[in-house]
């Protein structure tokens, strides 16, 4: 069976041409790059022309990067180091709709003592502002909000924000995690401090991620150890990964506009297709404002789990928006936030598609999807007595 991959915000298949730049750097040019001698200088050397491929997708300078292990790593070294170099700030501010990466961690540092604050989201999960002006305080440390959302794609006005934190002297962080290579995004332009991005969603590997720092903020190590990065993160680099990001970035930077308008419009025919063939089914999210790939749909009275065992049944694979959590399924905090009804939410699939899908992939996700959900609801309760209400009324 043929499997159709519609879960690329959870990761991405390796590129051929990432794949090709690493293979040299586990098989063959395995120095360490610390190394005095020229068999290790060789990989610095080559580590150092990633790192500008990197600042290059995001109009950075290559001594604002600094290689991680993945965006969590990223996203807790950026929080640590705002906090650490201004020790007398007690405030977090971020959103109820971050990925777990930011908040299981404010959740901790709350523990801690600090104060979190977690802006709302409107019912299409936007971000008013207005809510950000309000929060911030003197005793504010850092703002951090992700630039575009996993579970539903909606963008958040970062650029505005970072603009906002800094009139205050408030560090500004974001999670570019989801949004690096599928939109564009330049430093020189905007006011943000920190970014973190991962390596395994813009078809890079697994387990290697960048936090940009911008020139002058001050920096606090997370992993304190070697004199790597500049002193800024130790441990020896993972060379074969930290290339292939460096190829990943650079073949985002040449194809982004393409790809997007391609990848786009495959999405758009696969929403627009599914909300028409399918009764009681609807978009969560902001559908103006989204990165190109996603679209998170829900179909009422259906179980998510249940709807993604059926696809896995026809080689589709795609997310739910709800999380089997101590036994009971819990909607997403997402959608949650979002206010998204509970009958709705439930029901939510997350479809995230990449330039490596076909259009004859989402032709056949079309086809197959009614069938699913009508069988599935001919098992719902719920679903029975809404259209037997619906016949009564
Ligand atoms: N932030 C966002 C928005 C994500 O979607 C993810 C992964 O899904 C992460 C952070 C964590 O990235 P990593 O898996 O590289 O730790």
């Amino acid at each position: 069976m043929k499997t159709v991959y519609l879960d690329n915000n959870a990761t991405t298949q390796v590129a051929e041409e990432v794949l090709d730049a690493m293979l040299p750097y586990f098989r063959d040019l395995y120095g360490n790059p610390s190394s005095m001698h020229t068999f290790g200088g060789q990989v610095g050397q080559k580590i150092r022309a990633a790192r500008e491929q990197v600042a290059q997708l995001i109009g950075a300078s290559p001594d604002e990067i600094i290689f991680t292990s993945c965006g969590t790593e990223s996203d807790n070294a950026a929080i640590h180091s705002a906090l650490v170099t201004r020790p007398d700030k007690k405030h977090i501010i971020t959103s109820r709709v971050e990925h777990p990466a930011i908040r299981a961690l404010a959740a901790h540092l709350a523990g801690q003592g600090y104060r979190v604050t977690e802006l709302p989201v409107d019912k299409n999960g936007v971000l008013d502002l207005e809510n950000l002006e309000k929060s911030m305080t003197p005793d504010t440390a850092v703002v951090s909000l992700m630039w575009g959302n996993n579970e539903t794609g909606v963008i958040f006005p970062v650029e505005e924000a970072a603009a906002m934190a800094h009139e205050r002297g408030i560090l500004f962080h974001t999670d570019a995690v989801q949004s690096t290579g599928k939109i564009p995004i330049n430093l020189k332009k905007n006011a943000i401090d920190m970014l973190s991005i991962s390596g395994h969603k813009l078809n890079a590997p697994k387990g290697i991620g960048v936090l940009y720092v911008r020139k002058g903020t001050k920096f606090s190590p997370f992993l304190i150890g070697g004199h790597q990065e500049r002193e800024r993160r130790g441990g020896t680099e993972n060379t074969p990964s930290i290339v292939g990001l460096g190829k990943a970035c650079e073949l985002a930077a040449q194809n982004m506009e393409k790809e997007n308008t391609y990848v786009k419009n495959l999405r758009d025919k696969l929403e627009k297709e599914l909300l028409s063939r399918i009764p009681q089914s609807r978009v969560n999210g902001d559908t103006g404002n989204r990165l190109p790939n996603t679209t998170n749909i829900s179909f009422e009275f259906v179980e998510g789990e249940a709807i993604l065992l059926l696809m896995n049944e026809q080689g589709i694979c795609a997310s739910s928006g709800s999380a089997c959590t101590s036994g009971s399924l819990q909607p997403s905090h997402v959608l949650r936030a979002m206010g998204v009804p509970f009958t709705m939410a439930h029901g939510s699939i997350r479809f995230s598609l990449s330039i490596y899908n076909t259009a004859a992939e989402i032709d056949f996700v079309i086809d197959k999807m009614p069938a699913i959900i009508e069988r599935l609801r001919g098992m719902s309760p719920f679903w029975n007595s809404g259209q037997q209400a619906c016949k009564t009324q």
